[in-house]
């Protein structure tokens, strides 16, 4: 086999990620676009392109039967599903591979596993990965939820098994509100998720989020790419990525990235994947696998040097890795910055024609966006509009060349979040990588009152 067509189910900037790296392996691109989306720049870039449906998400992006018969009709003979939309469903994963069409994506059970919190758990726990305390499983009798509460100690965190997006969780503070919340989460979890199954895990005051790339061929070899530091979050969505993290040594890596790979070498995983953990106190707690690649990928690829979509398609082509974990060095540091197309300070959308663009460049300036001057960006989607990676031998130059790009970045016609940007990297404890993942809600509460 070898892969020769990839259609892309995706859109955005990663939907050209996907086609970059497609392109200089020699491999042609099939866009696959909703009618808002016909003149964005993946289709226009893509060798070939297939409406696949109206804006809505539903009924395009996320249509099963509609991306297939694009496959089909185009004579792709793989498929990308990037990030977010199908890329974490193990339905559609099964659906393509039963076509004989290549899913650059892990196998399909593994995403079935790590897709249930529980059984991710259960998982992780067994493969030598360490959990935050909590239940063994899903809870629903409160009065097992009040013995292992108390057991852990308050506070504790109610979640949702089937959870995403930081929906469905409940803090709960002491006993006599556990059931309620308890009940609470369950009705949320239900009715976004179809699953009121809920379980309880200790509730960390004051963590930093780390997570760890992992990437395996399916066949037992897997390797870790280091960690990238997601502390700085808004309502659990993440606002500016950097890797290494500034409080992790050599040691830890080294020791975290092995638990890590061996864990994914005793699944047999299959491509890209990150393993996500809280830290508190020189402590590592597991919390949820991504079976995908990542939005913050980039910082990744900027200090190991490594390609991480073309490793994806490498191995969804039964080839091996590239690199070995003895090759891989950790070089210098980057920080991505998310650029949305929203209000800085208030986070209200802000969709419409974006009338003139420029993007930041020169040296270790990277910039991932489909952007350009006249493009409308449309309402239906994410306000993800622009990926700005940068690179420097040391934090501190990566920061003075981050400042640097920010400044460069022109976006008119639309509001977006460089100047929260541009005032994060002015604040002392963020220059000195000193925050949680409550900093930044704390930071903006602050500034408003
Ligand atoms: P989701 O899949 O909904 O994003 P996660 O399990 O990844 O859920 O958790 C999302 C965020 O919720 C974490 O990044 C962290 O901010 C918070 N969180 C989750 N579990 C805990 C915990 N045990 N203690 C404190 N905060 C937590």
């Amino acid at each position: 086999m070898s892969i020769s067509r990839i259609l892309i189910a995706n859109r955005g900037e990663i939907a050209l990620r996907i086609h970059r790296a497609a392109h200089e392996m020699g491999i042609e691109t099939v866009a696959v676009h909703s009618t808002a989306d016909a003149d964005a720049m993946h289709v226009r870039l893509a060798d070939h392109a297939v409406c696949i449906g109206p804006p809505a998400a539903t009924d395009s992006y996320l249509n099963h039967a509609a991306i297939i018969s694009a496959a089909e009709v185009s004579g792709a003979d793989a498929i990308h599903p990037g990030y977010g939309f199908l890329s974490e469903n193990a339905k559609f994963a099964e659906i393509v591979e039963a076509h004989d069409i290549a899913w650059i994506g892990p196998k399909p059970e593994h995403i079935r596993t790590m897709g249930d919190k529980v059984e991710a758990k259960r998982t992780a726990g067994a493969l030598g990965i360490p959990l935050v305390p909590g239940s063994d499983g899903a809870v629903s009798d409160p009065d097992e939820a009040k013995k292992i509460a108390a057991e852990i100690g308050y506070p504790v965190i109610i979640k949702a098994a089937s959870g995403g997006g930081g929906r469905g969780m409940k803090v709960c503070e002491s006993e006599e509100t556990l059931a309620s919340l308890m009940q609470a989460a369950g009705n949320e979890a239900k009715s976004a998720f179809g699953d009121a199954t809920v379980y309880i895990e200790k509730y960390l005051g004051n963590p930093r989020h780390i997570e760890f790339q992992v990437f395996g061929d399916g066949k037992g070899n897997a390797i870790h790419l280091g960690e990238r530091d997601c502390s700085l979050q808004r309502r659990h969505q993440k606002v500016l990525e950097e890797a290494p993290s500034p409080i992790i040594s050599d040691e830890e890596r080294e020791r975290m990235g092995e638990v890590c790979s061996k864990a994914m070498r005793d699944m047999g995983y299959r491509g890209a994947g990150t393993i996500e953990f809280l830290w508190e106190n020189g402590e590592f707690y597991f919390i949820e696998m991504n079976t995908r690649l990542q939005v913050e990928h980039p910082v990744t690829e900027a200090i190991t040097g490594v390609d991480l979509v073309r490793e994806q398609i490498r191995i969804a082509d039964g080839k091996p890795l590239s690199v070995s974990q003895g090759e891989l060095e950790f070089r210098g540091h980057a920080i991505e910055c998310r650029i949305n197309a929203e209000d800085p300070f208030t986070f209200a959308p802000s969709p419409g024609e974006v009338t003139y663009y420029h993007a930041s460049g020169g040296l270790h300036v990277r910039v991932d966006s489909g952007l350009y001057a006249g493009y409308r960006i449309p309402p239906y989607y994410d306000s993800m509009i622009a990926k700005l990676i940068v690179y420097g031998r040391t934090r501190e130059g990566c920061i003075m060349r981050l400042r640097r790009a920010l400044e460069e970045m022109v976006v008119e016609g639309v509001k977006t979040n460089i100047p929260l940007h541009q005032e994060l990297l002015r604040q002392n404890d963020v220059l000195h990588g000193d925050y949680s993942i409550k900093w930044l809600e704390d930071w903006l509460e602050k500034r408003e009152g």
